[in-house]
């Protein structure tokens, strides 16, 4: 690809696309939002690095504070991968305890920590659902480290239970995405999340929600507003600058407060820089303005679509369904089930006819990512007419798949 412009991208040959893999989700407010390009040019003219705090810094972890419940302190950091690594560096100091419950498929960076039974794992290498073994997502991955991790598959309320009465007392953090996003888009089960919130709460164990994707996508405030939730550390990244690299740890006083020199330690040359602070400022006030005007428009479009395409389901009599929250995102799944609930039920649909469904958009002008495991996204710069071209297209490429 060579350019972008609000919903639309332009690759080599000058071909132009509806946009809805968004690179991977930041690109909430489309391609070149025009305000955020202001600031960050702005900011490059003025210098792009100083090594010391700014005063952009301070607004923009304010703004934060303001709009996510747990809030209570913000720091920076660059990517994804180093806030919750991060977050489990401050829950393991906070409790003195060393391991990490992680869940099945659930996708938190490329830390050796949290790099095992992610979305590629083979299940039969997997084991029991009730006492899964532990297997790295990649080549290099130290056998220590894979022994401070104990993972189970999501939304099972009663292995929950039984597993952390189990490790109750080795268990320095709970980490979870709030929608499993990278097997597609799996929603929690009623109450699943308060009943994380209720174990680690009972257990003294750190609750560590992953919104680098549903943080202030989901809704202004992520999925903690969404759900009603409060965990004890979250983490931030994607729709905060609407694609620049920037990330946060938010959370609890008592534990953010461990995070000084000479206790945690919690820095990078990057962190917190002045152009991806501009951008992180101006993605947020653009996000807020007018009582969150933003997520209204989401909604609709990431509605009109959703349900759109699922009336086109049933009207080609087709075999998938689709699962997801319209702003947050969503993905259609070739499958019998009537539902995905977890990463086994994820491994059973039908990866070859997505693929097919994948070529068949992409020719009709519809830029999505070619695996199942993720997802469409929608911008504020989407409207209803891209949503038209896009259900007739959907509508062709379903009935080509059939
Ligand atoms: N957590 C979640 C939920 C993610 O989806 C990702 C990236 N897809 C990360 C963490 C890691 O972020 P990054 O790629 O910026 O390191």
């Amino acid at each position: 690809m060579v350019r972008g412009k609000g919903s639309r991208i332009w690759d080599l040959d000058g071909n132009r696309y509806i946009d809805y893999k968004l690179a991977l989700g930041p690109l909430i407010l489309g391609h070149c939002p025009p305000k955020v390009v202001e600031a960050v040019s702005k900011q490059l003219k003025q210098g792009s690095m100083f090594g010391t705090l700014t005063e952009g810094e301070i607004n923009a972890a304010e703004k934060i504070h303001r709009t996510v419940p747990s809030a209570e302190m913000v720091k920076f950091a660059t990517t994804g991968t180093e806030a919750t690594q991060l977050a489990i560096r401050l829950a393991r100091a906070f409790t003195g305890r060393n391991k990490i419950l992680k869940f099945e498929g659930h996708y938190h960076g490329s830390h050796d920590y949290v790099l095992t039974n992610t979305a590629s794992t083979p299940v039969a290498a997997l084991g029991s659902r009730t006492r899964p073994y532990v297997i790295p997502g990649s080549w290099g991955i130290p056998d220590e480290t894979l022994r401070t991790v104990v993972s189970i598959p999501w939304n099972d309320s009663a292995i929950l239970e039984k597993t952390i009465r189990e490790h109750a007392n080795e268990l320095a953090a709970v980490i979870t995405e709030p929608i499993m996003m990278n097997v597609g888009t799996v929603l929690p089960q009623e109450g699943y999340l308060q009943r994380i919130r209720e174990l680690t709460e009972q257990n003294q164990i750190v609750m560590i929600l992953d919104e680098i994707i549903s943080g202030f996508r989901l809704a202004p405030g992520g999925a903690q507003e969404y759900f009603g939730l409060k965990p004890d550390l979250a983490t931030y990244g994607k729709a905060l600058a609407a694609g620049y690299p920037i990330s946060a740890v938010a959370g609890s006083r008592e534990i953010m407060e461990l995070a000084l020199p000479g206790r945690v330690s919690f820095s990078g040359t990057y962190h917190a820089n002045p152009l991806c602070i501009a951008a992180a400022d101006a993605t947020l006030s653009e996000l807020l303005a007018n009582e969150a005007a933003a997520y209204k428009h989401l909604r609709k479009i990431g509605g009109l679509l959703q349900n759109g395409i699922e009336e086109l389901i049933r009207e080609t009599h087709s075999h998938a369904i689709i699962q997801g929250v319209g702003p947050g995102g969503f993905q259609i799944y070739f499958t019998a089930l009537s539902q995905i609930r977890d990463y086994r039920e994820f491994v059973s649909c039908d990866f070859v006819k997505y693929r097919r469904f994948h070529k068949e958009i992409l020719k009709r002008g519809i830029y999505t990512h070619p695996g199942q495991n993720e997802h469409w996204f929608v911008s504020t710069a989407h409207g209803e007419e891209d949503v038209e071209s896009t259900l007739s297209a959907v509508r062709e490429s379903l009935k080509a798949v059939q």
